[in-house]
């Protein structure tokens, strides 16, 4: 393992992983430690060489940053990322080196599942630390899996874009969704109790039949859904469905869902702002997953959960009320907003006195 200084960026850093008998070559990178342990789950992807991995990690962990500070996590952002070996390998092996590799860094990185890696992978990785989160989960403890709380917390966001765009409640709209695995199908739920329309399309006709039996919902096809005639998108298949192609053509004013990544390039995001389009920040409106494994890792508790996931509207009008004042783009608001944060002086503690 060695500890290599990111370029132009001082306080980032990349740790090499290089453990050859395990398979093990890839890298971990402490993007920010400014308000906590760097955290960030654990990709393995049969990266072409090290130069695609380090750019694909640099990527991810600021990314990490950013989500960590708007969900108001003690947390910064960190990442690992695997060269996937060519060929048969020992994933037991290469796991358990990785979770090595994190117990040196003595919990200033915190790793968890990620693409590419599943629940077994964490096993290993916890067998050599205990700076992962996921597989701790005690009986009425948080932990587990995410989407619940990823879904509410979009619909929370969903509640209070559609408040300020169209000045309506949930139960006045139309909501065309875009993918009902986990996430979607629970955003589904939550949507039609509170008497929202419901247009979706998904890959697995057999889901889209039961939505549509569930909840009343009409069925659309898996591209056309981008156009529906309806108030609200929701992405929540696929990244970077919203591109030059298909901005153009969609119906929605507000765009608030779960995937990560939905603007295919930045500058999509001027383009649905021209277009009139608010679009709401994949990673603030996304995050009540995160905050479920930080909590497990945390040792917080349920209602605890429930509270910051609450609180995701709330987060996101901080947001577009920081785009408005600065006049930036939502997309862009979002990371100027994480950056400010990060900027501040930490809050001292309160001495006592004050504290009463
Ligand atoms: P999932 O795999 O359970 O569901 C995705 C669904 O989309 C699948 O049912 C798939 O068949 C469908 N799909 C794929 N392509 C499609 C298309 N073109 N049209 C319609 N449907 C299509 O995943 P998930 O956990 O529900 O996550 C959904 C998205 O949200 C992903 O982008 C994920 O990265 C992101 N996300 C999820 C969480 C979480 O807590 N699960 C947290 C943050 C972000």
């Amino acid at each position: 393992m060695h500890h290599v200084a990111a370029p132009n960026s001082p306080p980032c850093e990349i740790v090499r992983l290089d453990d050859v008998d395990a398979g093990l070559e890839g890298l971990i990178v402490l993007h920010s430690t400014r308000l906590g342990p760097a955290a960030g789950g654990c990709r393995i992807w049969p990266y072409v060489d090290m130069a695609e991995a380090t750019t694909d990690a640099l990527r991810l962990a600021e990314g990490m940053t950013y989500k960590n500070a708007l969900a108001g996590l003690p947390f910064g952002g960190g990442k690992a990322v695997i060269r996937q070996p060519a060929g048969a390998f020992d994933r037991d092996k290469l796991f358990a080196a990785f979770g090595r590799a994190v117990e040196a860094l003595d919990g200033r990185y915190v790793t968890a599942e990620d693409v590419g890696t599943s629940p077994a992978d964490m096993a290993h990785v916890a067998g050599a630390t205990r700076h992962v989160a996921g597989p701790h989960r005690g009986p009425g403890r948080p932990g587990g899996d995410p989407s619940p709380h990823t879904a509410r917390g979009v619909f929370r966001a969903m509640e209070v874009a559609v408040e300020r765009r169209l000045g309506r409640s949930l139960g006045d709209v139309t909501v065309a969704v875009q993918g009902l695995g986990s996430v979607g199908f629970a955003l589904c739920k939550l949507l039609h109790a509170a008497g929202a329309k419901l247009i979706v399309a998904e890959q697995r006709s057999e889901l889209a039949a039961r939505v549509a039996a569930a909840f009343g919902a009409t069925i659309a096809g898996t591209r056309t859904i981008l156009e529906a005639r309806a108030d609200v998108l929701a992405p929540c298949a696929l990244g970077a469905v919203l591109d030059a192609q298909s901005i153009p053509h969609l119906k929605a004013s507000v765009v608030c869902g779960a995937a990560n990544n939905q603007l295919a390039t930045p500058e999509d995001g001027a383009r649905l702002a021209e277009r009139g389009v608010l679009y709401c920040p994949d990673y603030v409106v996304n995050s009540g997953g995160i905050v479920n494994v930080a909590a497990e890792y945390l040792g917080w508790s349920i209602e605890e959960v429930d509270r910051r996931v609450g609180a995701i509207g709330q987060t996101l009008g901080r947001v577009l009320d920081y785009g408005n004042a600065a006049a930036l783009q939502p997309h862009e608001a979002a990371d100027a907003l994480a950056r400010e944060m990060l900027a501040r002086p930490r809050a001292a503690p309160l001495a006592p006195s004050m504290a009463a």
